[in-house]
């Protein structure tokens, strides 16, 4: 009989343990959730106050991309025909950069120096000029 009551209370003890530390743990676990709520919650905030803001700046770049491809239509329609074909052909070919910007004296696609006899004619400019390299249409900017 004794035996059992201290198996009992070895029992009870062991149980109240486990309550103890499933109840600790269970606190902390309620205290990191309402963290938790709290950052979303301030997230939410930042979000509803951004919202309107990005989707303004949304539409303003909607516009202003728009009225570039138009503006680039206008552009490209006045080019000879001869030239466009060329231009587009090099789209094509190259990755979507036909044009590369002189810069220092070197294609800045490629990055190869050309000679100067390119570089006069690119200041003459009464013809298009294209790298050696890489065969992209060079201009000066
Ligand atoms: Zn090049």
């Amino acid at each position: 009989m004794k035996n059992e009551d201290e198996q009992l209370d070895k029992d009870i003890k062991q149980l109240n343990d486990y309550a103890n530390k499933f109840l600790s743990k269970l606190s902390l676990m309620e205290e990191n959730s309402e963290k938790i709520s709290e950052e979303v919650e301030i997230l939410k905030e930042n979000w509803n106050k951004k919202f309107p803001e990005l989707e303004k700046r949304s539409g303003d770049l909607e516009i202003i991309i728009n009225k570039n491809k138009s503006n680039r239509e206008v552009i490209f329609n006045s080019i000879p025909e001869d030239l466009s074909m060329i231009y587009k052909r090099l789209l094509k070919a190259k990755d979507n950069v036909a044009v590369s910007k002189v810069s220092a004296g070197s294609c800045s696609v490629c990055h190869v120096k050309f000679p100067l006899s390119t570089e006069e004619q690119l200041i003459l400019g009464k013809e298009i000029v294209f790298c050696d390299n890489c065969g992209r249409i060079l201009v000066i900017i």
